[in-house]
């Protein structure tokens, strides 16, 4: 069992996050962030890019939902409208479990829309949502770059690219897909990188997709 003693609390977070995502954490029923919550919030907090890598049920999911919940809710406030952030997931049972999780997170903004982009679903349906402009996308990278190769998803806007699970995205065989779908992304955006394993295919990614200046935190090797 992880050390989480010595980690801060959501609460003394509370001035740095905005009060809607407060109170969801609240709700969630969490008070310690995990470590790897602890490294990457506060640096993804102030925009900078983030290479996480740490064991699966470490808190990932809200180690980037936090901050990208408060980017989009800023844009939001300046009453900016357009999709704003990408997460992609592997799959599309990880793609609905992270949606599901954003869903809790974002329930006190009453403004923020998201959508869920998977395989397997309609397409129709899923166009529609995209030409409206939702400000949060959840998706798998095969569906999501052939939304991209449309007219109605006007992803322009975009200021925040999650890839989660990466070393899964790669072994999945998502590298080409990956590649395409940061190429068109406007490039001054955030980019963060979760997963489990360190690898080298993700290394090079990080390399072509991220600032200079990435922060790299890895809770696997304490
Ligand atoms: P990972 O993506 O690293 O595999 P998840 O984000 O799926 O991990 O989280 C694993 C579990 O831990 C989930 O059930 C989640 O609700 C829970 N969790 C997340 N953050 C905290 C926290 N700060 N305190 C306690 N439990 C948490
Ligand atoms: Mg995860």
């Amino acid at each position: 069992m992880e050390e989480r003693s010595k980690n801060p609390k959501f609460r003394d977070f509370k001035n740095k996050i905005s009060k809607q995502t407060y109170n969801a954490i609240k709700n969630m029923g969490f008070k310690r962030m995990t470590d790897i919550q602890s490294e990457v919030i506060p640096k993804a907090l102030d925009g900078a890019d983030v290479v996480a890598t740490a064991k699966t049920g470490s808190g990932k999911t809200l180690a980037f939902l936090i901050p990208v919940v408060e980017l989009v809710a800023r844009l939001v406030n300046e009453s900016l409208s357009g999709t704003f952030c990408i997460i992609v997931s592997p799959t599309r049972e990880l793609a609905t479990q992270t949606f599901s999780v954003l869903q809790d997170i974002t329930s006190y903004y009453e403004l923020m829309t998201s959508a869920l982009i998977i395989g397997g679903e309609s397409r129709k349906l899923q166009s529609l949502a995209l030409a409206k402009g939702v400000h949060i996308v959840v998706a798998t990278p095969g569906r999501l770059f052939d939304h991209m190769r449309t007219k109605e998803f006007d992803y322009k806007h975009v200021k925040c690219l999650v890839l989660d699970e990466a070393d899964k995205i790669f072994q999945y065989g998502f590298e080409e897909d990956i590649k395409q779908i940061v190429n068109r992304l406007p490039k001054n955006r955030q980019t963060m990188l979760f997963s489990a394993t360190q690898s080298e295919t993700t290394d090079a990614l990080i390399k072509s997709a991220m600032k200079e200046d990435v922060q790299s935190i890895n809770t696997n090797e304490d």
